[in-house]
């Protein structure tokens, strides 16, 4: 079984798919970090773009489960910081680096029970995928999240952020993000982290009685 999640940044779609993942037995992979991965590289590396084929064929990348790895080292915490998120942002606007990250995400998945998450799952990667989610909630209560859980960074600023990113997104010219049309949206805004498992929980109990109907 293949589940899609995908959504805005901040909608809290790698915490739902880790969870759901545990629950449901299946692997999870969180594709939004292969972007952070490269991202951090490009950084890290002050490499620049215009050679993004070279770049790409010596990526050195390692995912295991929640941990990812960089030329050997364990970066799972580095590539989350703010900083990274626009390296990723912007090395996931490049056609090349799409089509590169779409074949590892259709491989690493091959023969596997998974849920990835991201913001093309549902529309490019798995276009067939048993389930898929939309997962969403407005621009102003992602901001509070984030500003609950970070404790360090001004409201205002996150919120801006959030909408910059939300834009560049929907706007970008390969793969921008959109709900797939047999998605199922969730929107989050008056729901707690519990309720969204529950919710999604829900969706999959209800998929798996009827294809077990069908299949009688
Ligand atoms: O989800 P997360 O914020 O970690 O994603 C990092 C960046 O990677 C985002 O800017 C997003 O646009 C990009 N991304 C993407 N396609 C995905 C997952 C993430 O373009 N499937």
């Amino acid at each position: 079984m293949r589940i899609a999640i995908d959504g805005p940044s901040g909608s809290g779609k790698s915490s739902v798919a880790k969870e759901l993942a545990r629950r449901l037995n299946l692997s999870h992979l969180d594709t939004g970090a292969m972007y952070r991965l490269l991202g951090y590289k490009v950084y890290k590396d002050k490499l620049e773009l215009d050679n993004i084929k070279e770049i790409l064929k010596n990526l050195d990348i390692k995912i295991e489960g929640e941990q990812f790895y960089l030329d050997g080292e364990d970066v799972s915490n580095k590539i989350r910081e703010n900083e990274i998120s626009k390296y990723a942002s912007n090395v996931s606007t490049i056609k090349e680096v799409r089509e590169y990250m779409v074949y590892l995400q259709r491989k690493i998945s091959e023969d596997k029970d998974v849920i990835l998450d991201g913001r093309d799952i549902g529309t490019v990667v798995f276009p067939n995928a048993e389930i898929k989610i939309y997962l969403t909630a407005s621009p102003e209560v992602r901001a509070k999240r984030r500003f609950l859980e970070d404790g360090t960074l001004d409201y205002e600023k996150i919120l801006e952020d959030i909408k910059k990113r939300d834009f560049n997104d929907q706007n970008r010219k390969h793969s921008p993000l959109k709900k797939a049309e047999d998605a199922i949206e969730v929107d989050t805004d008056n729901m707690n982290f519990e309720e969204v498992i529950n919710k999604i929980m829900e969706i999959v109990a209800e998929y798996e009685s009827k294809s077990c109907n069908k299949s009688r």
